[in-house]
């Protein structure tokens, strides 16, 4: 057993944590990461199932830490348009409505870690470990937290940042509550050959059949490709589940007209789906007592607007430009500087989670709104270019980390 100290202790190696060591150690600090795996290697004929909008926030950030050069150009698709509909009305966004020269970035999550994980092995401050933490407890001395790794090893931190996901143990440990809402649905994912370019596209479609989106991905070898994000009822989730991907594919492009996709079809599928349950989860505070929490152990929205680990990632910039910010002798763990991250955070995220939710509820299949007047907000919404402008404005992430 190895008894360690370090100033900043993350536990939790997904992309959150990953930035978040990365960001930190680069800003001076000496940092541990707990729980980091390498990232798996990319399919090279075809497209990892999980993938990401980043948005311009996102991408500002990997900039900042010379990560976004590192991602493999030929795979990342830029989202120059989106079409919603619902109850046969259309809310459209062009690159003209946004701040960005993108509304978004589509770029596989296993290449995000990937060039997270290449920038860190260069990152000498940072210490990188693969074990997970097994105990977190407080110490009685100056680090206020002891953690004991699944290899033994036993480490004192005076900061100890939460990025251990939406079931954290780091937010259980400190006590902060959390309010979990469970929204039914499962995020079911899948990626799909078309028979024609989708022209920068993302499509989404709100109805009974829950949330679904088709995300442009780059072409691979000349194919156009897109990424199925759907957020089904559970019984409807577990048939389109048993599905053979071919079917799937069939299943799809029967709902392309309603997406304002027809052109796309037919789809072919290229790989399997995968999916994971829905459910919002939002701790009631972003700090305790020498305790930070980041990403989806802070915050695990609906994904119907793609902006899960976008958060989490704002957080990561928030969370690094605090500490760098603090008085001459603060010491990191002083709750007044935990506090201004928090507070730093708090406006970004009760919007999204507000949002997503109540998006979620309006639209599901026995909503408190009539279709009619739901319908009649989205065309005024679509004739209205400042309300596009206003939301593009804050999905860009900008107005949060500027
Ligand atoms: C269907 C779907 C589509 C989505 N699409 C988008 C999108 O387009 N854009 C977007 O921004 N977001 C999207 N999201 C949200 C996004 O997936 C999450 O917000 C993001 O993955 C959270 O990252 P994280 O690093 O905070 O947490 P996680 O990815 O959950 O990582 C937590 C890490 O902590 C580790 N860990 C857990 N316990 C311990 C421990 N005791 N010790 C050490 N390590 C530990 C885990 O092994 C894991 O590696 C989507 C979500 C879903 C379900």
């Amino acid at each position: 057993m190895q008894a360690q100290t370090t100033d900043i202790l993350i536990c939790g190696g997904g992309i959150a944590g990953k930035a978040a060591a990365l960001s930190l150690a680069q800003g001076g600090f000496d940092v541990m990461l707990l729980g980091a795996r390498p990232a798996a290697a990319l399919p090279a004929a075809g497209y990892a199932q999980r993938v990401y909008a980043l948005n311009a926030a996102s991408r500002q950030l990997l900039d900042a830490l010379r990560v976004w050069p590192e991602l493999p150009a030929g795979r990342i698709q830029r989202v120059d348009a989106m079409r919603v509909h619902a109850d046969g009305a259309e809310l459209g966004f062009t690159t003209a409505d946004a701040p960005g020269d993108a509304l978004a970035w589509i770029v596989e999550s296993d290449a995000i870690e990937a060039a997270l994980d290449l920038a860190l092995r260069f990152e000498r401050r940072a210490r990188v470990v693969a074990a997970p933490a097994t105990t977190i407890a407080r110490s009685g001395g100056t680090a206020p937290w002891r953690i004991e790794t699944a290899d033994g090893d036993r480490i004192d931190t005076r900061l100890l940042v939460g990025a251990d996901g939406q079931d954290s143990t780091v937010r259980d440990a400190a006590g902060i509550a959390v309010e979990t809402r469970d929204y039914q649905q499962r995020g079911i994912v899948a990626n799909f050959a078309c028979a024609r370019p989708h022209g920068g596209t993302a499509f989404q479609v709100f109805g009974n059949d829950g949330v679904i989106a088709l995300l442009p991905l780059a072409p691979l070898a000349g194919t156009p490709m897109v990424s199925l994000v759907w957020s089904a009822p559970e019984l409807l989730a577990q048939d389109l589940l048993a599905l053979a991907p071919d079917a799937l594919a069939r299943r799809v492009t029967d709902l392309l007209p309603t997406l304002g996709a027809e052109p796309l079809g037919p789809l072919a599928a290229a790989g399997s789906a995968a999916s994971w349950p829905l459910q919002r989860r939002l701790a009631g505070s972003a700090v305790g007592d020498g305790v930070v929490l980041v990403g989806d152990a802070a915050h695990r929205l609906h994904p119907l607007a793609g902006q899960g680990l976008n958060l989490g990632l704002q957080d990561v910039q928030m969370l690094a430009r605090t500490l760098q910010q603090r008085r001459p002798g603060q010491p990191l763990d002083d709750p007044r500087l935990l506090r201004q991250y928090a507070r730093s955070r708090a406006e970004q995220v009760l919007a999204l989670a507000t949002v997503t939710d109540g998006l979620a509820r309006l639209y599901r299949a026995r909503s408190y709104v009539p279709p009619g007047l739901r319908a009649w907000g989205l065309r005024l919404a679509n004739a209205m270019p400042p309300v596009k402008q206003l939301l593009t404005r804050y999905a860009s992430g900008l107005p949060y980390v500027a």
